[in-house]
Parts: structure tokens; sequence; C-alpha cells
């Protein structure tokens, strides 16, 4: 049996950075996953440090856009149908937060946090020796409809009142920063600040690594064995039990297992997600993430070829994958950019751990004294691993922390 200050539970990038974190002020801590390191969610993303978040992903608001969900002709959304009355309640309460005064109420509250995105990986990179996996060469939204472009002008509002840069433009604008698209759009708008990775896991795989080096310990186990021992916890792992006084589970999707396990009703639910890789045609090539908003799809540069992404599936996070997306989207996405065929045979499937409201839960678990959570971060888990790593950190070693936490705590759910 070993003692340590802190265990870590789950060691996806949120996890490795929470454990980096607490390493770094010099606790001893326990980084403990049943499966390899950053090779679940963490490992397939489209690889985007989006510090430039404004509006959370919302519940369509266009009749038109919910029917075509609905006959499961979209890119950006699909669903299981006998899934539905399960995740009903999880809908609506998606849908009430999705109402223009919450969303802006969310832009208000998450922007501190992701204020601090970019720079936080850039601090970890830096004492990692993981820069060069970083691009700061922005993202690029596209607009096929003049009408989708229009209905951005709340949003590019509120982002101008922020101070954040943007730029919208023409397809020849759009066109002069990536030569390769062809100009099937009526517009788009660059968001020079948002940085991304060409590989999550590399990035991952070097922070443990740093972690590491800081006297940090990967162990394998599950982290369905965590039960009280004394006045803290202990969890079993390959290596024999592992106690410590606080625990800190970051277990992605996983995670409601975890809420399942010791009673805490929260309103998690996972959204699903494919990518696949491909050729590009030639010398086509891409310097930055393009989403193709009207579409539902992404493409993105990676060191194993053009990554494209899907839109969200609402479905058992168990249940065998269904990829359909990709054949509402190919047309489109073969008529925008140069694609050859596959660079490898392999579709990948990841869940986002999303609550209702878009925002994680980082803070400690109500009424599990030394238990915190680091989860529930949607969309944005690349994004936030090192803020939230470092504000939890912060939390538990009773620092100050860098970021007001209230906006996640858990109780505004209880
Ligand atoms: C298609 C897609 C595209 C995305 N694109 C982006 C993007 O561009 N930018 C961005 O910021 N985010 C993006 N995301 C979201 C991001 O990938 C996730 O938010 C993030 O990976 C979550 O990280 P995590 O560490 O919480 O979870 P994970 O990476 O899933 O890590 C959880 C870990 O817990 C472990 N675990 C689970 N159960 C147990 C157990 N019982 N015992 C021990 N270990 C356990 C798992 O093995 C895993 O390693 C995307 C997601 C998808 C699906």
């Amino acid at each position: 049996m070993a003692r340590t200050d802190a265990i870590v539970l789950g060691a996806g990038v949120v996890g490795t950075c929470v454990a980096l974190h607490l390493a770094k002020r010099g606790m001893s801590v326990a980084l403990v996953d049943r499966a390899g390191l950053g090779e679940q969610t963490s490992f397939g993303n489209a690889g985007i440090i989006e510090g430039n978040t404004v509006f959370p992903p919302a519940f369509p608001s266009r009749l038109g856009a919910l029917a075509r969900i609905a006959l499961k002709r979209a890119g950006e959304a699909n669903y299981h149908l006998a899934f539905l009355p399960k995740i009903a309640p999880w809908l609506m309460a998606f849908r009430a937060a999705s109402q223009p005064k919450r969303l802006i109420e969310t832009a208000h509250l998450i922007r501190p946090l992701f204020g601090s995105a970019v720079a936080e990986h850039e601090a970890l990179m830096r004492e990692s020796g993981a820069t060069h996996y970083l691009r700061k060469t922005g993202w690029l939204k596209l607009y096929r409809s003049a009408r989708s472009f229009a209905a951005l002008q709340r949003e590019l509002g509120l982002a101008g009142e922020f101070g954040l840069p943007l730029q919208p433009l023409d397809a020849d604008g759009a066109r002069a920063l990536e030569p390769n698209l062809a100009p099937v759009f009526a517009g788009a708008v660059f968001w020079p600040q948002a940085a991304s990775v060409s590989n999550p896991l590399g990035v991952t795989r070097a922070y443990a690594q740093r972690f590491r080096a800081l006297g940090g310990v990967v162990v394998s186990g599950d982290a369905r064995t965590l039960h009280r021992q004394g006045q803290g916890w202990r969890v079993e792992t390959d290596q024999g039990g592992i106690d410590a006084p606080d625990v800190v589970a970051v277990l992605g999707p996983w995670a409601a297992d975890f809420l399942a396990q010791f009673g805490l009703r929260l309103p998690f639910a996972v959204k699903r997600g494919y990518h696949r890789h491909f050729k590009p045609q030639g010398n086509a090539a891409l310097a930055r993430p393009v989403l193709d908003a009207d579409a539902g799809y992404l493409i993105t540069p990676m060191e194993m070829g053009i990554r494209m992404t899907t839109g969200v599936e609402f479905a058992p996070r168990d249940a065998p994958p269904t990829p359909v997306q990709f054949d509402r989207v190919m047309g489109k996405a073969r008529e925008l950019f140069p694609l050859d065929g596959r660079a490898d045979d392999k579709t990948w499937m990841g869940s986002r751990p999303c609550f209702p409201d878009s925002r994680p839960v980082i803070g400690r678990a109500p009424g599990l004294t030394g238990v915190w959570l680091a989860i529930g971060h949607a969309h944005w888990g690349l994004t936030l691993g090192p803020a939230t790593g470092r504000m939890i950190a912060e939390m538990m070693a009773g620092e100050k922390p860098f970021v007001d936490p209230a906006p996640y705590r858990a109780e505004r759910f209880l």
C-alpha cells in the first residue's frame, strides 16, 4: 500500500493536467487509469484550443434545422431513436440553457476561464517540450448561406465587447488564408487567436512525461474500486492499494459511472462524435482547422492526415458506433476541399462529457469529503485541460484560484 497526497482518477488530457498542476505544487500524486494514458476522448478530438468561445453549442432554434435533424439528414447531429425518451429531460434542460438570455449569461460566466486557455497550454507546453505541436494559426469558420452568416451578429457583437479579435471575410478573403478551399460558401469568420495542435495524444503524453519528471506516478487501476479508508480514500491498482486524503475524479464520459456509484445526481450526458483521416489530393494543404458550419463537420490538419470530425450524436455511450454522419457530409466536404482517399481505415468514436449548460463541474463533490470533480468539459476538454488543472490544484492547495470557480460548482444543479 502506498500513501499519496492526492489520487487523480482518469488520465485523459484533463486528468493529466490536474495531476501535473498538483505535482507542480509539491504534492505526491498518483494518476490512475484503466486504459492507456490520453487514449480515450482526448485522443480523437479536433485539436482546437478554442479560447475564443463566446456562445456554447446551442439547441437549434430554427424549425428547418430541427426538421433536418429529425429526418436524419443533418451532418451536425444524429440520434438513436430508442434513446430519445432517456435523453429527453437532458435535451429539455439543454434547450432551456440555449435561450438567448442564458447564452449571453453563459458567455460572460465562462470568459475568464476560456480567456486563459491558450496561455495556460503554452505554459505547460514550454515546460513539457511540447510546443512543436502548437499552431497559432487561428480557426476559420465557413457559412454556406448568407442567412446563417447574418445570424452570427449577436455572437460577433459580444465577441467585440469581450475584445476578441475576429475578421468577418467573404469567400475571397477566406481563400487568401486557405487557398485550397473552393468558393462554395457565402461568408466566413476568422478567429486569429484560436490555436490548435497537430496531435492531441502527443500533447497529453508530453504533459504526463513532465508529471513523471516531477515525481508523479501513473498507475493502472479501476476507479470503481475507490472506497473510504479511515479518514481518506483508497483505490486498488496493479501496484496495490493507494491511499490519499484527496481524490479528483476526471473520468471524461465515464464520470457518469462515478456519479452513480456515489449517488451524486447531476445532469450528465454524452454527445458522441467521430473522426476519420483523409489524404489531401496532390499538394493541397490546410494551415488551420476549418469548420463547415452549415454542413456540420470540421476538417483539420493532423500528423496523421486531414482529420474530419463529425457533429454530435445522441446515443448510449457504450452502444456500437453508427458513423452515418460521414455519409451525409462527404459530398459537401469533397466539394469544399480536395480530399483524396482515406489515410487509414479506422473510424474513431469518442463521447463528449456534457452538462446541459455546457459548463464543466470543477470543484468539490457535494457531500463527499475529500472528493473533487473536474468533469463535463463537453466540446472543450482539450481547450480547458491546463486551465482547469491549475484552478482545481490551486483550490486543493488552499491558494486563491486564478479564476473565480463559482460558475463551475456542482451545487448549481442541486
Ligand atoms: C469528435 C470530437 C471532437 C472534439 N474536438 C475538440 C476540440 O477541438 N477542442 C477541444 O477542446 N475539445 C474537443 N473535444 C472534446 C474533448 O475531446 C473532451 O472534452 C476531452 O477529451 C475530455 O477529456 P477528459 O480527460 O475529461 O476525458 P477522457 O480523455 O475520456 O479521459 C478519461 C479517462 O478516464 C479513464 N477511465 C474511465 N473510467 C475509468 C475507470 N473506471 N477506471 C480508471 N480509469 C477510467 C479513461 O480510460 C480515460 O483515459 C472533442 C470531442 C469529440 C468527441
